[in-house]
């Protein structure tokens, strides 16, 4: 148990903050967590759960002699955030996110931070489809990732900090830039989730196809995407206008691939689908062995419970 923060600050109080709030209590890493959420409604639960030693009824309150500041509302709203606190930041504390977007985020934000202030720019690959200040656990970073997306001049003692405290957090941690960080995570999460959206959203476009049917039959495949379709609305939205480029790559080169094998289904190869069936296999193969999911067959769920 080593305090590496004296006094951490959460702004916005859902799944992300409240995960990271019940870990750093955890790990014993702050002595004092305070923390700020826009609705009244949220903080009330906040105080109510006792989520944070303090809840503050303004940002700039809750950020007053914090040594770190983390940034945990949806994409879209850093800017307006971080322009509230930038006055009352304390020198010498470092401001970090964890924004599911890199380049963007820093574009926003870093004008608003003051001289003597560290801002490094954070994101944890973790999270489920619940949000709120209740849906947070101490264990979401657990053996996730979490990459750090330091900026040009970030202070390299403060990087060694806040590298330290992800790591106490349960995370293991990659340096990266902003660039590379919206491709990489364009590939494994923006682009997975705009798929998942649209397969959730065809079959209830499929009047031939009843409600209850998709409902009841859903354990074939379906349901799998329809818990990346519940995901959060408000954020996905500004996943999705503020990684645009790096979307829009992928989704071009996947619809080049989904063309690819409509021919081989209607041209009946099926070498080819074999052969692209084995590849995409080996890739849930290498997963597993990196320990980021379950062996378990049908991801682990009590089969005997299934209809
Ligand atoms: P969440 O559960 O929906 O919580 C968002 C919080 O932000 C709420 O407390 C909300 O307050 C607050 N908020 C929204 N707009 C605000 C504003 N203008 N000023 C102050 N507070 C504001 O979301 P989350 O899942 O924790 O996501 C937070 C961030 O983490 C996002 O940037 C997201 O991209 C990133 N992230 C999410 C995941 C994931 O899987 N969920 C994973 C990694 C990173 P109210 O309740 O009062 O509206």
């Amino acid at each position: 148990m080593t305090v590496i923060y004296k006094k951490v600050a959460l702004i916005g109080l859902g799944l992300i903050a409240g995960s990271i709030a019940h870990a750093i209590r955890r790990a014993g890493l702050a002595e004092t967590i305070s923390g700020y959420a826009r609705s009244a409604e949220t903080r009330d639960i906040a105080r109510e759960i006792g989520l944070c030693d303090v809840v503050c009824d303004t940002a700039a309150e809750a950020v007053k002699d914090a040594d770190l500041v983390i940034l945990a509302v949806p994409v879209g709203a850093m800017a307006t955030v971080a322009q509230e606190i930038g006055p009352h930041l304390k020198a010498g504390a470092t401001l970090s996110d964890v924004g599911s977007v890199k380049a963007s985020v820093i574009k926003n934000v870093a004008p608003f931070v003051p001289e003597g202030v560290h801002f490094i720019p954070a994101h944890p690959l973790a999270g489920t489809e619940h949000s709120g200040p209740r849906s947070g656990f101490a264990e979401l970073f657990d053996n996730r990732w979490c990459i750090l997306v330091p900026v040009e001049d970030s202070d390299n003692n403060a990087l060694v900090d806040l590298r330290k405290f992800w790591e106490a957090l349960g995370a293991n941690v990659e340096i990266m830039d902003a660039q590379h960080h919206d491709l990489v995570l364009a590939v494994t999460s923006h682009a997975p989730h705009l798929i998942a959206y649209t397969m959730v959203g065809v079959a209830d476009d499929l009047r031939r196809v009843t409600d209850k049917e998709v409902i009841n039959f859903s354990a074939a495949g379906f349901r799998d995407f329809t818990r990346i379709a519940a995901s959060d609305p408000t954020m996905w939205r500004d996943v999705f206008l503020n990684n645009k480029e790096a979307t829009l790559e992928i989704l071009g080169r996947f619809t080049e691939e989904l063309f690819d094998l409509q021919r081989a289904i209607r041209g009946g190869d099926g070498d080819y689908l074999h052969n692209y069936f084995t590849r995409t296999r080996a890739i849930r193969r290498g997963i597993i062995d990196a320990g980021q999911d379950t062996d378990a067959p049908n991801f682990g769920r009590d089969l005997t419970k299934e209809s």
